[in-house]
């Protein structure tokens, strides 16, 4: 039986070792500081999950199969992981992104339902709908209790056959040979037949070379906002999770379990040090997020702060995953730069990976180390991130 050490058990990691135990291996899934821990990019209380991606399809169906995928293992196992609430897409002035997600989602027979403006505000009356010139409902669409399943697929892993432990690995040693063992920071090693570094903003320093600034780490920050006292209108099913893709993309989630009415601009922020940043919310954001509740949700305009996270995405910059094998070592995979979106994915990430590793499955193009050999034009990252 071929044994996989699988580091990092954040959404790209630790499904990957859940499928790799369902295929036969045996795994060993180590974190420095554990599932969805605060520092980590799947440790938020919640992501969203949807399919609109406006014209990159790969996305589009990735995401719909993500979604069966959770749907079942949330029945499976008896979970509250995925409330699907619905998306609300607005769009400014310039939608090409709003018809070009329609386009897909109709060709992959993903409903949604377009809205005039009346419609809008009949059903949201809580929301200001200035300067939205088209939206639309993406009704299997919602968000994803993110710690929280991150620390049921470990509980998986290990009830299926696998096993976890609490660990800071070191980066491999690559010498053009295929790796043996990797070295803990308590000294001791662990050895194996395979590798898989699912290190979220870590991956850039455990691999300066080949992966180094190909994964940034930036600094987001996610408001959760008070909602007036016995006011349903700011929770499911009142309100769906909703995305602003105007000037800037602005989304949120309806207030659950009285835990606030969550908020987040999508905008990437200044660079952090995922390990020895502190996670204090700026005075500006907390001004800026105020600024547009006051225009979108009036209501909520002076609505005290109740907490903070702060993130980070671990970006790629064309925003397009990294699920690829070491150029150097044939036995260590590399599994990251979810860019902002890939929470969602886990569960085909994992697939993906886990079917690459195990060698029945070539690496694809669009998630290659290699693209970046001719560096994109212009650097751009899309909105859908
Ligand atoms: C504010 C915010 C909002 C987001 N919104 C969405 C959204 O709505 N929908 C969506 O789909 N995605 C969203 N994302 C993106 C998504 O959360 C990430 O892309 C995804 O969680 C990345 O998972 P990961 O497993 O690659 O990384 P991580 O979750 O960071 O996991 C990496 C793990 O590796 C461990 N580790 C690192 N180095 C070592 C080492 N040397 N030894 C042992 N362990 C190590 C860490 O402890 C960590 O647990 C959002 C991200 C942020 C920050």
């Amino acid at each position: 039986m071929r044994h996989i050490i699988v580091v990092g058990a954040g959404a790209f990691g630790g499904w990957t070792a859940l499928e790799l135990v369902r295929r036969g291996a045996r795994v060993t899934l180590v974190d420095a500081w554990g599932p969805g821990n605060t520092r980590a990019s799947s440790g938020g209380r919640t992501r969203v999950i949807r399919a609109t991606y406006g014209s990159h399809t790969i996305y589009t169906a990735m995401a719909a199969r993500a979604l069966e995928i959770w749907r079942d293992c949330e029945a499976t196992w008896q979970a509250d992981l995925l409330h699907l609430t619905g998306a609300l897409w607005m769009f400014g002035e310039d939608d090409e992104f709003g018809r070009a997600s329609a386009a897909a989602l109709h060709a992959h027979g993903i409903p949604i339902e377009e809205l005039t403006a009346s419609e809008a505000r009949r059903r949201y009356p809580q929301i200001d709908f200035g300067g939205v010139s088209s939206l639309f409902l993406e009704p299997q669409a919602g968000y994803l209790r993110a710690r929280a399943a991150c620390a049921q697929v470990v509980e998986r892993v290990e009830a299926e056959g696998g096993e976890y432990r609490q660990a800071a690995a070191l980066a491999p040693r690559i010498s053009g040979t295929p790796v043996t063992s990797i070295e803990l920071s308590d000294g001791s090693r662990l050895n194996a037949d395979a590798f898989v570094f699912a290190c979220g903003p870590w991956l850039g320093s455990l691999f300066p070379d080949v992966v180094g600034p190909l994964v940034s780490a930036t600094r987001q920050e996610v408001y959760y906002f008070a909602t007036p006292a016995g006011d349903a209108r700011f929770q499911a099913p009142s309100l769906p999770v909703w995305l602003d893709a105007g000037e800037r993309f602005i989304y949120g989630i309806p207030e659950r379990a009285a835990r606030g009415f969550k908020i987040a601009d999508d905008t990437p922020g200044p660079p952090i040090d995922p390990t020895g940043d502190e996670r204090v919310p700026t005075a500006a954001g907390i001004a800026a997020a105020r600024a547009f509740l006051a225009r979108r949700f009036p209501d909520l305009a002076n609505a005290p702060l109740l907490s903070s996270e702060v993130c980070q995405y671990e970006s790629t910059p064309d925003s397009n995953f990294i699920l690829d094998r070491h150029p150097e070592a044939a036995n260590v995979w590399i599994a990251g730069g979810g860019s902002g979106h890939g929470f969602k994915m886990g569960p085909v990430i994992g697939q993906l990976m886990a079917s690459m590793v195990l060698g029945e499955l070539a690496v694809d193009p669009a998630f290659a180390l290699a693209r970046f050999a001719s560096p994109p034009i212009g650097g751009w990252r899309p909105k859908w991130a």
